[in-house]
């Protein structure tokens, strides 16, 4: 967009997509966050046309990310940096939501801290609406997050690679609560958890509709405020 296009848009609802740039198994991009983050906004912002004014802004294609620090290609930055950059970015508009794809507890902690609304899909309620392998919490660069790239840019995923990969049932939230602070702790040999091998670009659109149907839920939240 151009800057004429933003006149009299104050009240527009602005998505800000947030990812990060970590190792997603040998088959999936370093970007998969930030990809999906992004995916989820596009989609609610078309579902919302006609009804509702909403803009997606840039990503921020970094986050807290130290679990994968032992592969090449995670660039983590701090809990600080994390909260300035949101708090600042946000602080430009009247209605900002955000959009969280990377799951570390780190992330989602620094941000649930934040007096800004989240999409947040480690909360319960919005977990049950999602696949068997996320609730079992073996969603990183598996099943679940490898469809959702073959759906958004199926020609980021290595899918020869992605076949060959076992199904390593790693229930991460148990392994963190555990003690563990890294991929190899957790057995993630390949930095990945879940069955990349079964993931496909159908799954990936039924679940991208289920994380667009929760976002839409909070931006008619926010817009009616
Ligand atoms: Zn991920």
């Amino acid at each position: 967009m151009a800057y004429p296009d933003l006149e009299q848009r104050e009240g527009a609802v602005h998505l800000l997509p947030l990812g990060a740039t970590e190792p997603h198994g040998p088959h999936a991009p370093l970007a998969t966050d930030t990809i999906i983050s992004v995916g989820i906004c596009r989609r609610a912002a078309d579902r919302l046309r006609g009804e509702l004014d909403v803009l997606v802004l840039p990503a921020v294609p970094y986050g807290v990310t130290r679990y994968g620090a032992e592969f090449p290609g995670a660039v983590s930055i701090s809990e600080e940096t994390l909260r300035s950059l949101v708090t600042e970015i946000a602080a430009s508009f009247e209605r900002v939501v955000l959009v969280n794809s990377h799951l570390e507890p780190e992330q989602v902690w620094t941000l649930r801290a934040l007096d800004l609304p989240l999409l947040d899909i480690t909360r319960r309620a919005n977990a049950q609406r999602l696949t068997d392998e996320f609730r079992a919490g073996a969603g990183h660069a598996g099943r679940y997050e490898t469809s959702l790239v073959l759906a958004d840019q199926p020609e980021l995923v290595d899918q020869e690679r992605m076949r060959t990969l076992q199904a390593k049932m790693i229930d991460m939230p148990a392994a963190i609560r555990s003690g563990q602070t890294s991929f190899l702790a957790m057995g993630m040999d390949q930095a990945y958890a879940g069955a990349p091998a079964d993931a496909t670009a159908e799954e990936g659109e039924q679940t991208f509709e289920a994380l667009a149907d929760m976002l839409v839920e909070l931006i008619r939240e926010v817009a009616a405020r």
